[in-house]
């Protein structure tokens, strides 16, 4: 949408194709009933400044999260996160002060950093064992990655969560700037954000149309989708890596460019969303934001207006087992009763967002996998004669909704510049 937008301020007659019924893609703000929440992408961490600029022209501002005080629950004790466990706390900043005294000046984009290759093999669980010294503090620090990363960190390559973690690097605060993460939320919910990009845009906007296909010939690139074909004199793909694989290119992708589609991590996340009669939580004395080492992982108030909604996000191993749940909501709600009865009698109803399954994303957020940083992700940047690539995989912000308008931006400069020559 906003590399559409962009181009069709340029003067260019932009058409965009979207398999689903709807814009937004990974971006959806569920309106149920009285409850109203996002199933996707939702957190703008204080220094994005393309998606700051872009809800503040449209929305006036954001919406700054309250996430203190929350709770970490661990084999069945419960802190508040300012009076943590004192072997915990000291893994921790163990953890950060390794981490930023690994490579101290990795450079972006990650491909550039041949000379810190022998990180590229390792994996990010791997470091954590190695920095942290007690069963709890590994814990914790592997839930909050995990949560960032949207999935098990023995998936994670190091190389490419360090260049990710310069973003974090420059932020003030020591505690992975996370005062600064998470830090706010779009006042209005994501779809409205995108219905007034939608309306702004100058262009057809064509739904329910799923690509199948593209063929390059003479100079002109034809789309085909289940019912109808339509040439272009240039394509910029955005879909997620998972659903480019399943695109049939003519003439083929050069192998280069297939391996780094096809190596492109994506994240295994999947949101539970639970609506109460009352916010229950304030009661308690918390803001509804937990991390725990049980099956729900992660909750926090997804509340958007409307009815209490606390919000499960489970990554990883653990969110594939949920999906095959027959009553992954009645579970849900079964796990948080273990350590909060009253959610019980509070609770109305329920939902799941798999991710994992879902056909036009098929995963919740790429990643770099060990190996991908220095081997692969130059190669899923570039075009491919008149076919280009955009999307949060093709970033810096890897994996944010920020990378997706970073990518707009790139890729526009590169069709402008391929138009020139
Ligand atoms: C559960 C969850 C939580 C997240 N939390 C956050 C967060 O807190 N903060 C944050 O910054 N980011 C978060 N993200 C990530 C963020 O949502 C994404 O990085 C961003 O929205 C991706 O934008 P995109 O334009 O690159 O891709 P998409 O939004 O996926 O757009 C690609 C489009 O391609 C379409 N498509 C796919 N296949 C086809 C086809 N064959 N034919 C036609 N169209 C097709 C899709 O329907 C989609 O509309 C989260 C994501 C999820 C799923």
């Amino acid at each position: 949408m906003q590399t559409a937008g962009l181009l069709g301020v340029l003067g260019h007659d932009v058409t965009v194709f979207e398999a689903r019924d709807r814009v937004g893609g990974r971006l959806e703000t569920v309106h149920d009933g009285d409850a109203t929440y996002e199933a996707g992408g939702e957190w703008i961490d204080a220094d994005q400044p393309r998606l700051h600029k872009l809800i503040n022209s449209i929305q006036g501002g954001l919406d700054e999260a309250v996430r203190e005080p929350s709770l970490a629950i661990f084999k069945g004790e419960v802190r508040r996160t300012d009076d943590l466990w004192p072997d915990l706390v000291e893994d921790e900043t163990a953890a950060q002060l390794s981490a930023r005294a690994l490579p101290r000046h990795p450079e972006l984009p990650a491909w550039k950093n041949r000379k810190f290759a022998k990180y590229d093999s390792l994996d990010l669980a791997s470091f954590l064992k190695q920095n942290c010294q007690s069963e709890r503090g590994f814990w914790w620090m592997n839930a909050n990655l995990r949560s960032d990363e949207g999935d098990d960190l023995n998936r994670i390559g190091l190389l490419g969560w360090l260049t990710g973690y310069i973003h974090y690097i420059d932020r003030e605060n020591l505690n992975r700037g996370e005062s600064e993460m998470s830090a706010y939320r779009t006042p209005l919910g994501f779809s409205r954000l995108l219905e007034a990009m939608q309306g702004a845009m100058l262009g057809e906007l064509r739904l329910g149309q799923v690509l199948r296909r593209v063929t390059q010939l003479a100079g002109k690139v034809t789309l085909h989708f289940d019912d109808t074909s339509e040439v272009f004199d240039r394509v910029i793909l955005t879909l997620p890596p998972p659903c480019l694989e399943h695109i049939v290119f003519d003439p083929p992708l050069p192998s280069a460019k297939r391996c780094a589609i096809e190596a492109c991590g994506m994240s295994r996340a999947i949101k539970i969303a639970l609506q109460f009669k009352q916010p229950w939580w304030n009661e308690r004395g918390f803001c509804g934001r937990f991390h725990c080492d049980g099956a729900l992982q992660q909750m926090w108030d997804g509340t958007r207006g409307g009815a209490p909604v606390l919000i499960a996000y489970i990554c990883g191993e653990r969110a594939v087992e949920w999906t095959s749940l027959t009553e992954p909501v009645s579970a849900a709600l079964y796990e948080l009763s273990q350590y909060f009865p009253e959610a019980t009698e509070s609770f109305e109803r329920g939902w799941i967002h798999d991710w994992v399954h879902d056909p036009y994303s098929r995963g919740a957020f790429s990643h770099y996998a060990p190996g991908y940083a220095l081997e692969h992700s130059q190669n899923i940047v570039v075009p491919f004669d008149r076919v280009h690539f955009a999307g949060e995989h093709t970033a810096t912000w890897v994996g944010f909704i920020e990378g997706a308008l970073e990518s707009a931006e790139r890729v526009v400069q590169e069709v402008l510049h391929c138009d020139k020559n």
